[in-house]
Protein backbone atom coordinates (compact mmCIF):
# COMPACT_ATOMS: atom_id res chain seq x y z
CA UNK A 1 0.00 0.00 0.00
CA UNK A 2 1.28 3.56 -0.90
CA UNK A 3 1.53 6.49 1.22
CA UNK A 4 -0.78 8.00 -1.58
CA UNK A 5 -3.34 5.60 -0.82
CA UNK A 6 -3.30 5.99 2.97
CA UNK A 7 -3.83 9.55 2.37
CA UNK A 8 -6.26 9.20 -0.15
CA UNK A 9 -8.19 6.75 2.14
CA UNK A 10 -8.12 9.80 5.01
CA UNK A 11 -9.55 12.53 2.50
CA UNK A 12 -12.59 10.18 2.15
CA UNK A 13 -13.09 9.61 5.33
CA UNK A 14 -12.86 12.98 6.34
CA UNK A 15 -15.42 13.98 3.60
CA UNK A 16 -17.49 10.86 4.60
CA UNK A 17 -17.41 11.98 8.19
CA UNK A 18 -18.56 15.90 7.15
CA UNK A 19 -21.36 14.68 4.75
CA UNK A 20 -22.80 12.89 7.91
CA UNK A 21 -22.11 15.96 10.40
CA UNK A 22 -23.66 18.34 7.83
CA UNK A 23 -26.80 15.93 7.64
CA UNK A 24 -27.22 15.14 10.86
CA UNK A 25 -26.91 19.44 11.46
CA UNK A 26 -29.53 19.90 8.86
CA UNK A 27 -31.81 17.33 10.19
CA UNK A 28 -31.62 19.15 13.71
CA UNK A 29 -31.55 22.37 12.44
CA UNK A 30 -35.26 21.41 10.89
CA UNK A 31 -36.36 20.10 13.71
CA UNK A 32 -35.78 23.32 15.29
CA UNK A 33 -37.67 25.74 13.27
CA UNK A 34 -40.64 23.31 13.10
CA UNK A 35 -43.92 25.40 13.34
CA UNK A 36 -45.59 25.41 16.92
CA UNK A 37 -48.48 23.84 17.13
CA UNK A 38 -51.44 24.18 19.19
CA UNK A 39 -50.82 20.66 21.23
CA UNK A 40 -47.57 22.02 21.88
CA UNK A 41 -49.35 24.33 24.26
CA UNK A 42 -51.32 23.79 27.50
CA UNK A 43 -54.85 24.00 27.34
CA UNK A 44 -56.43 27.35 28.38
CA UNK A 45 -58.98 27.36 30.64
CA UNK A 46 -62.85 27.85 29.84
CA UNK A 47 -62.59 30.75 32.25
CA UNK A 48 -59.20 31.77 30.36
CA UNK A 49 -60.85 31.57 27.09
CA UNK A 50 -64.24 33.34 27.97
CA UNK A 51 -66.07 29.78 27.00
CA UNK A 52 -69.73 30.17 26.86
CA UNK A 53 -72.04 26.79 26.58
CA UNK A 54 -74.59 28.26 24.09
CA UNK A 55 -74.43 30.60 21.09
CA UNK A 56 -76.17 31.02 18.39
CA UNK A 57 -73.00 31.36 15.93
CA UNK A 58 -69.25 30.95 16.13
CA UNK A 59 -69.77 27.41 17.01
CA UNK A 60 -67.20 24.61 18.00
CA UNK A 61 -69.24 22.64 15.83
CA UNK A 62 -68.08 24.97 13.32
CA UNK A 63 -64.26 25.68 14.83
CA UNK A 64 -61.05 23.93 13.34
CA UNK A 65 -60.16 23.77 17.13
CA UNK A 66 -62.76 21.50 17.84
CA UNK A 67 -62.74 17.55 18.24
CA UNK A 68 -65.91 15.57 18.65
CA UNK A 69 -67.76 14.74 20.09
CA UNK A 70 -66.75 16.95 23.28
CA UNK A 71 -63.06 18.19 23.36
CA UNK A 72 -60.76 21.07 21.84
CA UNK A 73 -57.17 21.34 20.90
CA UNK A 74 -56.61 24.35 22.61
CA UNK A 75 -59.66 24.69 25.88
CA UNK A 76 -59.90 22.03 28.23
CA UNK A 77 -63.06 20.03 27.79
CA UNK A 78 -65.47 19.25 27.56
CA UNK A 79 -66.75 21.75 25.23
CA UNK A 80 -70.14 21.58 23.69
CA UNK A 81 -71.27 21.39 20.37
CA UNK A 82 -72.61 24.41 20.80
CA UNK A 83 -69.83 26.80 22.63
CA UNK A 84 -67.53 29.08 21.97
CA UNK A 85 -64.60 31.41 23.09
CA UNK A 86 -62.44 34.16 21.95
CA UNK A 87 -59.97 31.33 20.34
CA UNK A 88 -62.85 31.03 17.64
CA UNK A 89 -61.07 29.87 14.37
CA UNK A 90 -62.52 29.02 11.39
S1 LIG B 1 -64.72 27.82 19.85
FE1 LIG B 1 -63.13 27.75 21.45
S2 LIG B 1 -63.74 26.06 22.80
FE2 LIG B 1 -64.91 25.84 20.91
S3 LIG B 1 -63.66 24.41 19.69
FE3 LIG B 1 -63.07 26.49 19.08
S4 LIG B 1 -61.32 27.00 20.36
FE4 LIG B 1 -62.32 25.22 21.29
Amino acid sequence: MAAGDKEGSGIYRRQFLRCGLTGTLTALAGLAVRPARAQDFPKATKEQASYQDRVDSQTCAQCTLFLPPDDCKVVQGPVSETGTCVYFTQ
